[in-house]
């Protein structure tokens, strides 16, 4: 079984769920590309510059 993963629009955060769980009102989008693992946003220079505050996965580039 192949699990598809989508991406919200609004924190680019990856998930394999219906919603974002910081943005159930967002929609999601499987128009993505790149891959980012942040385990520790706060020591990392990738997630400041992507904006990214809290640990997960999240695509690096999405389609708006
Ligand atoms: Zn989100």
């Amino acid at each position: 079984m192949k699990i598809t993963l989508k991406a919200c629009k609004k924190c680019k955060r990856l998930t394999a769920e219906k919603v974002c769980i910081s943005h159930p009102e967002e929609k999601l989008t499987s128009d993505w590309s790149g891959f980012l693992y942040i385990k520790e946003h706060k020591n990392s220079i990738v997630a400041e510059r992507a904006g990214i505050t809290s640990e997960g996965m999240y695509a690096i580039k999405v389609r708006q």
